[in-house]
This record gives structure tokens, sequence and C-alpha cells, in this order.
């Protein structure tokens, strides 16, 4: 390739000037198509006849693994489909550091292990299907205030929560072959992530030994040479320092940039390496389909460079279904498995054919103005079913709890009477009073932030029921005997107004469902599926009960912004677990219609439990060479005759002349030959971390009368008097069995090296400490129901 041709593989064409978020420049002469890049994490944004998933978080809420693939593969054959190349998910940051986190919902949950099991298998899922998935946001993106631009926030970060915590799942999606990498809009400890040398060449690239390219989040990238040479690939939208520009940081920058020598030509080979061979480690180089739909409208005809405002005109939009059997089999299927049931007094659940159903809230039913009502979802208006933002899809349709609770009451003669506005709380007392079961439906929403609702600015300003959802749950359960809440959320809720009422008899939490909200729920409602979710996220009795650290920084502290992970490794249920505070409810927790037993704890260890791993491997294979010579400046510029389009970003040089020819002194150590990682040495680090030491093994029986699935969880205590503290208990296990009545089975977890092992940032290994470990596993983090212990090797 020559150096313009390489340019324009890394730069992306600008904002609208292709059909899809993000494009390519391609390669004509060579056959290298534009590549497509598309939103998002549960389904393809700005696309018809598509299917709407049940949100990240709402798949964490499963912890079920074979729908977490499940839904990794529907997702990835959708957008196959659609053309696309590369899927802007599944995102694992933020992780849910800060419970009023406006983009919590698009990841798996607050738990690095959940959150790590869950990324693993949605890229396998995705990546089976020929389409590279994005592990986004590429670190410490934990809250929307200050999201981007110069007044982006610091996450500061020390090394032990990084690797262990933030890290975590990225490492997952290493180890499972992800092929692009999003680096995120925040600074993390003062430098902007996409410029960041330690995190991108260090971490991603040595350590974690990621093969595939990093591209900017949508303008994160905040400067040109210093980005490249801190380890970014490719910019993207292509535009450079403001919304839709037109002023690129690379493009025509990084081919000066490589010609007068200040970006060394073999980092541009490497950049384009990354780029080509994770297109043909998917297979896109045999008949992947072009891309057949527009970002930027519904009309099947249309300007082709949507933003260049001008011709050619053609074919954008060929509407092809890609749905298939998806919403049934997938979406409605983790929709039904995610809800958990957290209350269920008097067996109030699952209905049996009540006569009179009284459904009430706004939350129950369509928006007046549809699904789609606002753009990008970024209203919270009837019933809700995903986050805002690029997150979300426009919905094919929606089907709402009202529509299917009362085609199901019809179904036998069952009365239903709803009542929608959530401040009609007299007539609604009213009505509940007459009810055999009354449904009260209520909800809290967020999305990204560069789109406000109300107060919520992205993220929740609060942890509140909105639209007056308290009120309404308590005009419902002072009058009906049998009131049923449902919730869907974003994330955790303060409930504590009503959930002890005497009245409130079950809880529902239902998260954010995707399109086929009303048949899941449905389903869980009647028992045809027994709830089997569990709650990926501590819900807290109060937003101060998650630490003086957990809260969203709403006002500048400095500039730019200041957060500090104080937390450390402390988030969430690690937090609630080492400070013996009660939640609500814990992390892990949901019940069922029936009821499991634990026995049979067994222990093998497999393996030494020698403090350090093996050392890293040598090198399996060189990285390609080229020896690519500089070509004069006159040859990078744009061809004789060429016709531009309007707005597009290309990699020419207008004029030769401004080009100054180096050398330039590159920064400080960057020539300078570094000593890879202890920590790395393959795909996902240090093959030796993935080594199985042992073994832990339960039996589940279901004791009750109805079949039903359980989620048998493995928490670890780590030694005690180890150099640094530990949360009591640390996920490091889980498994989905079903189970008829009666029968029983033995599940099984295996412990890997890295389960063991802390982050040592004085050795910068992993590091098993000395002694005992405590095994406990059971059915939520605080409901323990076997356990026994570990011993270490010395
Ligand atoms: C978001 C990304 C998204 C990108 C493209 C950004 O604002 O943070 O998650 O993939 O836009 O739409
Ligand atoms: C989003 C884009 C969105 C744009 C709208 C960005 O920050 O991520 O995907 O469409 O803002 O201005």
């Amino acid at each position: 390739m020559t150096l313009t041709e390489k340019v324009n593989i890394t730069t992306g064409t600008g904002w609208a000037m292709g059909p899809c978020v993000g494009n390519t420049g391609p390669v004509p002469r060579l056959g290298f198509p534009s590549l497509c890049l598309q939103d998002g994490p549960l389904g393809i944004r700005f696309a018809d006849k598509i299917t709407s998933f049940p949100a990240g978080i709402t798949t964490g809420g499963t912890w079920d693994k074979d729908l977490m693939r499940l839904r990794g593969e529907a997702i990835g054959a959708e957008n196959r489909g659609k053309g696309v190349h590369i899927t802007l998910g599944p995102a694992m940051g933020p992780l849910g550091k800060h419970p009023a986190g406006g983009r919590n919902w698009e990841g798996f949950g607050s738990d690095p292990y959940l959150q790590g099991v869950a990324a693993y298998e949605s890229i396998l899922g995705i990546q089976s299907q020929g389409v590279v998935a994005t592990a986004k946001h590429f670190i410490g993106n934990e809250q929307e205030h200050f999201r981007q631009g110069p007044g982006a926030i610091s996450a500061n970060i020390d090394d032990r929560a990084l690797h262990e915590i933030y890290l975590w799942p990225f490492q997952d999606s290493v180890k499972a072959g992800v092929g692009a990498v999003m680096c995120s809009y925040n600074r993390v400890n003062n430098s902007a992530a996409c410029q960041n040398s330690w995190l991108q060449n260090n971490i991603l690239k040595d350590e974690l030994g990621f093969q595939g390219f990093i591209m900017s989040d949508w303008l994160a990238q905040m400067s040109g040479v210093a980005s490249v040479l801190a380890g970014m690939d490719m910019a993207m939208p292509g535009d450079g320092l403001t919304w839709d520009d037109r002023v690129p940081l690379l493009g025509p920058r990084l081919t000066e940039a490589v010609l007068n020598s200040s970006v060394p030509i073999d980092r541009l080979d490497d950049m384009v390496t990354r780029i080509v061979a994770t297109w043909y480690q998917l297979g896109q180089d045999k008949n992947h389909p072009e891309p057949n739909f527009s970002s930027w409208t519904k009309n099947t005809t249309g300007n082709i460079y949507y933003g260049s405002n001008e011709g050619p005109v053609g074919i954008v939009n060929q509407h092809v279904n890609v749905m298939a059997d998806h919403p049934t089999t997938v979406a409605r299927k983790v929709a039904a498995e995610a809800i958990a049931l957290l209350k269920n007094d008097k067996k109030t659940l699952p209905l049996e054919l009540p006569m009179k159903i009284g459904v009430y809230g706004e939350d129950a039913a369509l928006a007046p103005g549809g699904a789609n009502v606002c753009a990008d979802r970024g209203c919270n208006q009837g019933t809700l079913a995903v986050g805002w933002g690029s997150g979300s899809t426009d919905f094919e349709y929606l089907v709402d709890p009202l529509s299917a609770i009362t085609k199901k009451a019809q179904s036998y003669g069952g009365k239903v009477t709803a009542i929608l506005q959530n401040n009609a709380t007299d007539v609604i007392a009213a009505s509940a009073k007459k009810q055999d079961i009354c449904l009260v439906f209520v909800n809290a929403d967020s999305g990204e932030g560069y789109i406000q609702w109300e107060d919520v600015a992205g993220d929740r300003p609060n942890l509140t029921t909105q639209k007056g959802g308290d009120d309404l749950v308590l005009a419902v359960a002072n009058n009906c005997d049998n009131t049923v809440v449902i919730v869907h959320s974003v994330g955790p809720i303060i409930m504590e107004k009503w959930v002890n009422k005497p009245k409130v008899r079950s809880i529902l939490w239902a998260h954010l469902p995707g399109m086929e909200s009303g048949n899941a729920l449905v389903d869980v409602l009647w028992g045809s599926t027994n709830p089997s979710g569990k709650l990926p996220y501590t819900i807290g009795k109060s937003l101060a009960d998650y630490g003086p650290y957990a809260g969203v920084l709403y006002t500048e502290n400095a500039s730019p912004p200041q957060q500090d992970f104080l937390d450390g490794v402390f988030i969430d249920h690690r937090h609630f677990d080492a400070n013996k505070i009660t939640p609500r409810y814990e992390f892990g927790y949901g019940l069922s219609y029936t009821t499991f037993s634990y026995s049979n704890l067994r222990k093998t260890k497999k393996g030494s439990f020698s403090p350090l791993p093996a050392p890293r491997p040598g090198a399996s294979a060189k990285p390609p060479t080229y020896s690519s010579k500089l070509p004069r400046p006159d040859q990078c510029t744009f061809p004789a005759g060429f016709t531009k389009i309007n707005r597009m970003i290309y990699p020419y040089l207008e004029s030769a002349d401004t080009v100054k020819v180096g050398p330039y002194p590159y920064p400080e150590g960057y020539t300078k030959k570094q000593t890879p990682s202890q920590a790395g040495g393959a795909e996902g680090g240090n093959p030796a971390l993935w080594e199985v030491l042992a073994e832990v093994s339960v039996v589940v029986k279901n004791t009750g009368k109805v079949a039903g699935a359980e989620v048998a969880q493995l928490y670890l205590g780590f030694p005690p008097n180890a150099p640094v503290p530990f949360p009591p208990k640390q996920l490091r296990g889980f498994e989905k069995v079903f189970l008829k009545p009666g029968e029983s089975q033995k599940v099984t977890f295996a412990l890997t090296r890295r389960d063991l092992s802390y982050w040592d940032v004085t050795r910068q290994n992993w590091v098993i400490p000395n002694g005992n470990f405590a095994v406990m596993v059971g059915t939520s983090s605080r409901k323990i129901l076997a356990q026994g212990s570990l011993a270490g090797d010395g």
C-alpha cells in the first residue's frame, strides 16, 4: 500500500460520510472496503427490521452463560446481515462504580467477574458470525458528567484497582480474541485515555497481548501525533476536536506526520496491520455483505454520502430484515430469565387466573407517541425498555406490558382495568380497592450524556423512582391487598418508602427488557417461566450506603475535573460486605417459585498455589516487518483529476509545500526498547494466569414443586493477613442449572490462577497470597449455603 492508502484505513471519512456511524477510508485499488462501524451493545442503532435485544444489564441479570453467548451470536448475525464490519459493543466500562452512572446499563453489572464472563461470552458469540466486536470504553469511563472534550474528567485509578476491577473484563475480552477496543472520552490519571501510552501500549497491547486495533471513541482523540505514538490505531469518526468539523487530526495530518517523521512509518504499518489483519481474522475478505442500510434516513433512496449534502444519489436503505427468530428465541428468553423476583409474600406469584386485574402507571404501556417518540430514546415516556443514547436502537415494535397482560387475561376471561397517569393517585386508589390483583409499574431511566431529559443529564441525579413512582406505588399498596410492583430500571433504585408495606406482596425487577418486554413479563407473572434472575448489582437502602466515593461528580472540582477512585477494589457489594452494611437486596439475590438445597461441597487442588505464575513464554511469532520507504510529499497530494466529495475526509495533502521534512524528536523514551511485562505473553496475558489450579463442586437440588433454574455462585474469601486488604467475598464462579422438582445436579467451578491472585503493584504481577481461602457457595452474595476452605501451599 502507498502511504495515503495506509492512512485512509486508519481514519474515518467524517460524521455521516457513509452509511454507518463510523466509516473508514477504502483502498479501491486493492479491493479493501470502507469498513462500517455501527452501534451498539444491544442491537443495531439507526436501522429498521432489527431486534432490540435486552440491554447488557438485563443480560448480566440472567447470570446465564449460554444465553449471553446466544445473544452475542444473534447480535453478530444481525450485524452481518446489515453489512456491519465492526459492532461497537459489548460495553464493559462503565462497570458501575457509581450506582447513578448514566451508562451502567449498557454493561453487565457492577462486579468485574460477572462483567468479564458476560463480555467474554458476548464477544465469542458476536465474532462467531464474522463481525468484529469492540470492547468499550477503555477505561475508567464511569460517569457522564464532564464526559468529553477539553474539560473531560480525569479518572484517577490506582494500579491495583485498575487490574482487579476495571481492566478485568477487558482482559477477558482479549482472551476471547476481541478484534477492537475503543479508547474512552475521559482522561485516566490526567492523560487522555486515547493518548495514554501506558494504558494502550503497555497494559493493553503488551500485558494483555491485544492483537487487534484501538479506535477512538467519537471525538475522544485530543491530539494527532501524540495519540498515535501512544497506541491509538484508528480515528473516529474522522473529524477532529469538534463534532462534524472536518478538521481531522489524522487523515492528511497523519500523512504529513509520517512524511515529516514525527510518526515513524513503522508505527503506521502497525496500525494498518492491526486493522487489516482483524478483517482477515474475522473472514471478512470472503463474502461479507456491503452495508445495506443508512444511519441517517429511513428513506429507500437518498444521498450516498449523507453528510455531504449533495449527490450521488442511490439506494441507501434496502430494508433487509435480519431479525430471524431472534425476538422470540433470544430477546424474550433473556428478558424473562433476567427478571429477579425480590419479594413474594404469601406466594402471590405466580398468578393463578385472577379475574380482576388492575394495571397502574405510565410504565405499563406504550407512550402515546409510540416507542420511538424521542431520538435515541432520549426521554422517559411510556414503558421503559432500553436506556438512551448511542447504546439504544429504534424499535421495530415494542410489546408493552399492558398489551401482553390484557391478551393473557382475555384468554381465560380475566378483566383488566388500567390507569396509566402516575399522578392520578385518587382514581388509582379507588380502583385498586376493587381488584383481585394490582400490578403497579415504576421506572428509572438514564443514558448517554449528550442527551439530557429533565434533571437527568446522562447520569441520574439520585436513585429514586422517576415520574412520581413512589407515590404511585403507595396509592396502590395502601388499597390493594395483592400488590405486585414491577420495576424497569437502568440500575438500583431506593425503594424504602414502600418495600416493606405489607400489601406490597411481590416485587419483580425487570431491568431493561428490550422489544419483547411485555411477553417476557407475562411469562414470569403467570409462571410459564420460573424467575431465575439474580441482581447484577447491590440495591442499597440509600445512596450513602454505597460509600463516600460512589457518588457521581456533578460539579466541577478542578480543571479538568478530578475523580479519585479512592474506593479502590471496594465497590458495590465489596463495599457493603467490608463495611458490614446491610443492603436492601444484595448482589446476586433473586427468588424462585421453587426452592433449592446445596450439599456435598468438594474441593480439588489441581496445581500449585505458588505465589508467582510461571514466567511469560517467549514470543511465538514475530510481527511482520515491511521496511517501508517514505514517498516524496508530492506523491501524497490529491491525484490529478480527482473529484472530491463535499466534506469528505481524504488522506491527501492539499499541497506538498507545507511538509517540512524532519527529523523531529520523539517523546522521551519512545524509541527505547521496553522490558515486556511479566504478566503478559499471549492474548489475555500470561497463559499461566489461565491455568486451573483448583476445582470446587457442589450438588444443587430442586426441593420444591415446580421446575426452575438456580444460579449457584462461588465466592472466595482471600487469606487473612495478606499484605493488602481484600473484600470479604469476591465472586469467582457462577453456573445456572435448570432442575425439575426433586432433581439434583453437580455444579463445578474452575478456579484459575488469576481467580486466586491479587495484583501486586510492587512486583507488577499477579500473586497468590499465602494462606487458606474461604470457599463460599450460595444462592446470593449473602446467602451462602455450602462452605469450606482451600489450603494454600505453605
Ligand atoms: C459513545 C460510543 C459510541 C460512539 C458512536 C460515542 O459518543 O460514547 O459508545 O459507540 O459514540 O456512536
Ligand atoms: C454520540 C453520537 C450521537 C451524537 C449526536 C455523540 O456524542 O455518541 O452517536 O449521535 O453525539 O450529536
